[in-house]
């Protein structure tokens, strides 16, 4: 079943700027939702037209069967969280994730139980007692959290709930609402900018660029099979590398991909062949993943393109190479992956450019 229905969606500021430009998206009841983009492309307006703080310019919003495009928000039955949750500084957190109960009219034991339940999920049932100013950035984040959610709304959304938190206690918490996504079974929406939390939590992820969106899928989907160029360069670290190419198909059916100077031809029996058989004379951006990449002082050159290595830098468990092949790239180099234990075919402990050696081969992955 559909919980969140976005038709055509649209948001302009000043009669003109559109901050989200027709945007059409489908949240199922349960799922969790990731909307994943750079800075200003229109995520955090789109979950404020969701959540009923910013009027829809244009199009339609449905939750469920309801119209909710006009619904006031108290209506909606939607929580939010935001980077920074404000809580009441003289309650403790047991009782700031009681009040929306107490405000609701529950027995106070009853909602008292209740936020000792979320508080075990959310791992702070031992700084259930404690005040606000007494809590760790991480521990008062997961209260408003579990204030948010302990009314069981229809619909969570979260705006960069980890953005402030530092790095051990963004994976921590990031986890537990994983872990509380899970057990509560409540259709969320949530914005970020970071890929790992994407892919990490989200059931899908919707990929967006100047308020539209690129990209819509699970993320495997996302990551191995992205929809557009942004999409693919979005996610990935290192990112990934783009190479502008011409299809031949040959008489016997084999796909051949021309890259200026450099040229590979696909085995037979292959997705990415039979993807290209289609764009036979077309040009088309072709991407590999870093980790298509091996060093080696020769290789099958019908199918690897070959570069010379012109820097390396040490990354602890691996080495990242950068390699110029004179093909046509959108980023400037490509840039591989090489795990430390075969740092010694690189020239030993030399992090820096080998001019003459070695030849780099690598593999296409992902098209
Ligand atoms: P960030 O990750 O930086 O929060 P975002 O993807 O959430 O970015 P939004 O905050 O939705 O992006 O902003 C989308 C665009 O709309 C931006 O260009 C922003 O400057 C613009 N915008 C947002 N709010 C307003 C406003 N009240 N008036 C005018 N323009 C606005």
């Amino acid at each position: 079943m559909t919980a969140i229905r976005l038709d055509a969606v649209s948001k302009t500021y000043d009669g003109h700027y559109a901050a989200v430009n027709e945007v059409s998206l489908d949240v199922a009841a349960g799922e969790f939702m990731v909307l994943l983009g750079p800075s200003g492309c229109g995520k955090t307006t789109l979950l404020r037209m969701i959540a009923g703080l910013e009027d829809v310019s244009a199009g339609e919003l449905w939750f469920g069967r309801t119209k909710a495009t006009d619904l006031p928000p108290k209506e909606r039955g939607v929580a939010l969280v935001f980077q920074n949750g404000a809580l009441y500084p003289n309650r403790t957190a047991r009782q700031n994730i009681m009040f929306p109960l107490l405000m609701a009219g529950e027995d106070a034991a009853e909602a008292s139980a209740k936020a000792g339940g979320l508080a075990k999920v959310l791992r702070i049932d031992a700084a259930l007692d404690r005040l606000p100013r007494t809590l760790s950035g991480g521990q008062r984040q997961r209260v408003a959290i579990g204030r948010a959610i302990v009314r069981r709304p229809r619909i969570f959304l979260m705006d960069e709930p980890l953005s402030n938190l530092d790095a051990t206690m963004r994976t921590e918490l990031r986890q537990e609402i994983g872990a509380m996504a899970r057990d509560l079974n409540v259709t969320t929406v949530y914005v970020t900018h970071d890929q790992i939390e994407a892919l990490t939590l989200a059931d899908r992820i919707t990929v967006m660029r100047d308020g539209r969106i690129e990209d819509v899928g699970t993320p495997d989907q996302v990551f191995n099979d992205p929809a557009t160029a942004f999409s693919a360069g979005f996610l990935g670290s290192p990112r990934i590398n783009l190479m502008s190419a011409s299809v031949r198909v040959t008489a016997h059916h084999r796909v051949s991909l021309d890259f200026g100077s450099q040229s590979i031809s696909l085995p037979p029996i292959d997705r990415r062949s039979m993807i290209l058989s289609n764009h036979d004379g077309g040009r088309v951006i072709v991407g590999a993943r870093s980790d298509a990449f091996t060093v080696a002082a020769d290789g099958d050159a019908s199918e690897h393109l070959s570069g010379r290595l012109r820097a390396l830098e040490f990354h602890g468990h691996q080495w990242i190479a950068f390699v110029e092949c004179g093909v046509d790239m959108l980023n400037p180099d490509f840039v591989g992956v090489v795990p430390t234990r075969r740092a010694p075919t690189l020239g030993g402990r030399n992090r820096h450019a080998a001019p003459h050696v070695p030849m780099i081969k690598k593999r296409m992955s992902a098209l």
